[in-house]
């Protein structure tokens, strides 16, 4: 055999996006949640974003973490059709996507670009997103709360790259993952294990004028890879 006939051919490169504030279009669900519950809006918002990282990581139930955001509101008490309801009304925030990136994801797909999901989100959400008409573009969707790790945790981003070499022929390649995250520890966790990785500024935040949006940026970083947008 000759040399190069033994030369593997380069891998295809997967784009991995992160889900909130990078493909949704906004990330303050509060609003919305306040507005089921009542009460004050600050404590409701802090009892949301305190109790949501051990939500994420499926360390709590839908019925503990919900519980809890309704206490801080002075709820007692939630029935099962309520927790739903609070569910769902989150959901349904997130699940709003950005314009831009959804434009983005419909260009990856025309041009069959692989593409995955590493989300710090409940199991819940997982189920949704999963449900969502642009989802069956993606190849797969690595959930915190399914994995019971979040990032940054190494843990979860070796996950992603064991299934992806699964999907891949068994080839563990962190360089052929390119990934766009709006939290910086994220994006630093993801390249200390080689993987393309890049800080996308939060869709729904105010940037300085003249600041690059995540989406150019990610258009601009896919171009350099050769990876297909058109
Ligand atoms: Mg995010």
């Amino acid at each position: 055999m000759s040399k190069k006939n033994r030369r593997r051919a380069p891998q295809r490169p997967t784009v991995v996006f992160d889900f909130g504030g990078v493909l949704s279009a906004g990330h303050d669900p509060v609003p919305d949640i306040h507005a089921l519950l009542g009460g004050d809006a600050g404590a409701v918002g802090e009892a949301l974003w305190t109790e949501r990282g051990d939500y994420d990581a499926g360390r709590t139930s839908p019925a503990e973490y919900w519980g809890a955001v309704a206490r801080a509101a002075g709820v007692e008490e939630l029935s099962a059709a309520e927790i739903d309801e609070l569910q769902d009304a989150d959901n349904r925030y997130f699940l709003r996507l950005e314009p831009d990136s959804r434009a983005l994801l419909h260009d990856l797909a025309r041009n069959d670009v692989r593409m995955a999901l590493l989300s710090n989100a409940s199991a819940a959400f997982g189920e949704a997103v999963r449900k969502a008409d642009w989802f069956e573009a993606f190849t797969l969707a690595v959930i915190s709360a399914e994995e019971r790790t979040v990032k940054p945790e190494r843990e979860i981003y070796e996950v992603l790259l064991d299934v992806l070499a699964h999907e891949t022929g068994g080839v563990r390649l962190p360089s052929a993952v390119i990934f766009f995250d709006d939290r910086a520890e994220n994006v630093e966790a993801a390249r200390s294990l080689g993987i393309d990785a890049h800080l996308w500024p939060r869709n729904g935040d105010p940037h300085p004028e003249g600041a690059e949006p995540g989406v150019s940026i990610a258009r601009r970083v896919l171009a350099e890879r050769g990876v297909p947008t058109d």
